[in-house]
């Protein structure tokens, strides 16, 4: 099958969170399981194109339409980690994708609806013909309602669009103005509560509710997230949607890519290890304490990575600081914001704890200390409010780093809890707390390092046992491709 895939973040040429995790992975187990896949992607001035080969230009002159006019573009090409990859250069005074950053500007929707509206124009004006469009999160919502009620009546007959959600919380809201600008027009007709209409706001349209109603297959992330933004808030406005839309609606658990996240051939880490020989792993543990002046003491390393965004719990990731602490263990924590206060909290959370022997936080991103602290650390916490899937959970367990983490989305689908768990002795991989309070998560955190201290050889089952799940792209891509067979043939 021919598959193109539309984002707007593929590791480690643009990556901020776990989307940009999944396209290549997924993209690489399809090409694996026999198909052909294309990625299209903004063309930012800010992207690491010291991890693209061979960028060279496709296709010179494209002329988006764009409001009454059209945006001259360039299209180039090249191989971000042996996936086939096309970016997309605008060339207007709206300098839509050279910003420093990848997102967090005032026009982000424009931004959005342009780079889809362009990756549509380009598939027409190139004569690329995919069976399945594969669109993610918001920023690609429009995708969809584009093809069908546009692009359709001008050769894309014959395209079939699977939707996945990775995050509720951003669902992207724009004015009647999109609509003029991408040529859809007609707000009578799309701001209806059934179509576009946010369900908030009666004047706005909403990105990813157009894509649910328009794809003809939405997943997120995980069954329990798929669960959740059903019945309960987690939808934030769609559960109503999506409810009208089930029959087309369903679950996927994401993969990790192996070939990227594996201690045995990791180029990244000091001294790789697998589960026979995990004596290797604490050398790994030595370097990451001489990285950031850790105290050599016979302490288990408590791990943070990840963005720090309320959705992640702040809150009990700052207390898990303390506790661990307190309770003789020591806390490495790699990780940044968009937000204002909550940086300005961790960089004075950082001063008052920059001469603890037993502390060290980063406030940056850095995919190199991200994969030596997944090899050095011995528990990673993940107390997420949310969480659609969430991959540090299978990294950790992966590099033999044992979880804690709140039972929410992917992670009660992953994570099962050492003493409660109703699993097979040696299906348990972690621990496992329900509330969203400090009290459950210190409990849960006293429980593991009893069970570090205390008992090493479960401990040690644990961490074995982690290893040795298969969380890989193969399942996961087996499903995406039933969902692509079934809304090929429809
Ligand atoms: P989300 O997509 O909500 O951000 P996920 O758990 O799905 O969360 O994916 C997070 C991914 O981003 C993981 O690969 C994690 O290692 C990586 N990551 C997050 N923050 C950082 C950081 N500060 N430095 C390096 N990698 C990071």
């Amino acid at each position: 099958m021919y598959i193109t895939m539309i984002a707007t973040e593929c590791a480690p040429f643009a990556k901020v969170g776990g989307l940009a995790d999944v396209v290549p992975g997924l993209s690489r187990e399809l090409e694996i399981q026999g198909n052909s896949v294309e990625i299209i992607l903004p063309k930012y001035d800010c992207g690491r194109y010291d991890h693209v080969w061979g960028l060279t230009l496709d296709y010179q002159d494209l002329w988006v339409p764009w409001f009454e006019g059209a945006v001259h573009c360039s299209v180039y090409t090249g191989f971000v980690h042996s996936r086939k990859c096309f970016f997309i250069d605008p060339h207007s005074q709206d300098n839509f994708f050279n910003r420093g950053y990848f997102y967090g500007y005032p026009d982000e929707t424009m931004r959005m609806a342009f780079f889809s509206k362009a990756a549509l124009e380009y598939m027409l004006k190139s004569g690329k013909r995919p069976e399945i469009i594969h669109c993610h999160d918001w920023q690609t919502g429009l995708i969809p309602v584009m093809l069908f009620d546009i692009y359709k009546s001008l050769g894309m007959e014959n395209q079939r669009i699977c939707y996945t959600i990775h995050n509720f919380g951003h669902q992207g809201h724009g004015g009647q103005e999109v609509l003029w600008a991408t040529g859809l027009g007609a707000p009578h007709h799309y701001l209806q509560e059934d179509r576009l209409r946010d369900e908030f706001n009666n004047s706005q349209l909403n990105f990813m509710k157009s894509g649910i109603v328009y794809a003809n297959f939405v997943t997120t992330v995980s069954p329990t997230h798929a669960w959740e933004v059903r019945h309960g808030e987690q939808g934030r406005g769609l559960g109503h949607t999506l409810h009208v839309h089930q029959n087309k609606f369903g679950g996927v658990l994401n993969g990790l890519d192996y070939d990227v996240w594996n201690p045995m051939i990791d180029p990244l880490i000091p001294k790789s290890y697998g589960p026979i020989n995990l004596e290797d792993k604490y050398i790994n543990k030595e370097r990451l304490r001489d990285r950031f002046l850790l105290k050599k003491d016979y302490k288990p390393v408590i791990a943070y990575i990840g963005r720090l965004d309320r959705q992640k719990g702040v809150h009990l990731i700052r207390h898990g600081i303390f506790h661990a602490l307190e309770n003789g263990a020591q806390f490495v924590l790699l990780g940044s914001s968009p937000d204002g206060d909550i940086t300005r909290d961790f960089w004075q959370l950082r001063n008052d704890l920059n001469d603890n022997p037993d502390c060290h936080l980063e406030l940056d991103f850095s995919e190199e200390l991200a994969h030596l602290i997944y090899a050095g650390a011995d528990l990673m916490i993940v107390p997420s409010i949310y969480e659609p899937c969430g991959l540090t959970q299978l990294i950790a367990m992966k590099y033999g780093t044992v979880p804690i983490v709140r039972a929410c989305g992917g992670l009660a689908d992953t994570v099962f809890d050492y003493q409660f768990s109703g699993k097979s002795e040696d299906e348990r991989n972690g621990f496992v707390f329900y509330p969203e309070d400090s009290s459950a998560l210190e409990s849960t955190v006293i429980r593991a390092l009893g069970l570090w201290n205390h008992y090493p050889s479960d401990f040690r089952k644990l961490i074995v046992n982690g290893m040795n799940c298969d969380y890989s792209w193969n399942k996961p891509a087996q499903y995406y491709l039933n969902i692509y067979n079934l809304i090929r043939h429809k």
